[in-house]
């Protein structure tokens, strides 16, 4: 099916032998791939991909050998350290690399790391960035990003560093006190900790809060909660990573545009959530 969709006419750059392209790939659905991304799958000798990657996506590569360097069914991860060493191999083997990674390869994904290995060994790079979990996730949700009535900025964190512990380095307290709106990532985990961190920062136990699993997918959950009802609810729902943890009034939005659950013939459930009491639009 590799011609159905073709590239529409644009100076396409050309995969060289011995380049790595590090490119992202979306949060999920396959629609949300950059012309860049598609244009690599077309020409990649091999696809080196993570385990967020929808499988379908490598369809789109059929010329090419698709190699998994993710973590699945409770096997370790390949270390980050030989991820990086077989990028290496095969770009010195005169391949065309295709480094795929979910979502945006800069945003929580080592992207930073596994190019700056590669260009320390001599690999020319070209980088193609994609949408982020944390904001394309949130869109398929309903959730804008930012939105003029709650929040002049965002904050994107991580719920676990290297060690997989929560992050030592984040001062939950500044950011508690600083973010409008705090988009998590990696945060199943330690849920129990992180609320109770901001919590105690003093966000309300009533703030509303967001969990989107597997987002932009057939499968994909949302469970809107608040911050002090979020680990039982998150028990109750059974819900699994890789999700997205959204805390903040944005999430109170999904009340109007929960547009997927409009397309399947639900009515929105409030057409000014954050009570502005006028129309969106005015100044
Ligand atoms: N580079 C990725 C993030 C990698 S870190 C990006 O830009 O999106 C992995 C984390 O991303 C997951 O634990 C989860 O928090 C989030 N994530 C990635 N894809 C997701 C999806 N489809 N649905 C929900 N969360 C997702």
């Amino acid at each position: 099916m590799t011609d159905s969709l073709a590239l529409p006419a644009h100076d396409w750059p050309q995969m060289q032998p011995g380049w790595v392209w590090l490119c992202g790939a979306g949060p999920g659905d396959p629609g949300l791939l950059t012309l860049h991304a598609l244009n690599a799958l077309r020409q990649a000798d091999v696809v080196i991909y993570d385990a967020l990657v929808q499988e379908a996506i490598l369809d789109w590569a059929p010329q090419a050998d698709h190699i998994y360097a993710g973590k699945r069914g409770g096997k370790p991860s390949a270390k980050q350290r030989d991820i990086s060493l077989h990028l290496i191999d095969l770009a010195r083997a005169g391949k065309k690399v295709l480094r795929l990674k979910g979502g945006d390869p800069f945003v929580f994904g080592r992207g930073g790391e596994e190019a700056q290995t590669l260009v320390q060994h001599d690999i020319p790079v070209r980088i193609i960035p994609g949408i982020s979990a944390g904001i394309g996730g949130l869109a398929y949700a309903g959730i804008p990003v930012t939105h003029r009535d709650v929040n002049q900025s965002v904050t994107f964190v991580t719920g676990h560093d290297q060690s997989g512990d929560v992050t030592s380095s984040l001062d939950w307290k500044a950011i508690a006190a600083g973010s409008q709106v705090i988009v998590i990532y990696m945060g199943m985990k330690h849920i129990a900790r992180i609320a109770a961190e901001l919590l105690a920062a003093g966000r309300p136990s009533k703030e509303p809060v967001a969990v989107v699993t597997t987002a932009t997918t057939a499968q994909q959950q949302v469970l809107e909660t608040t911050l002090g009802t979020i680990v039982d609810d998150i028990a109750a729902a059974g819900l699994e990573p890789p999700a997205i943890i959204c805390v903040g009034r944005s999430v109170l939005m999904r009340q109007v545009l929960d547009w997927q659950g409009q397309a399947a013939g639900q009515a929105p459930r409030n057409l000014d959530p954050l009570g502005r009491g006028r129309p969106a639009e005015s100044a």
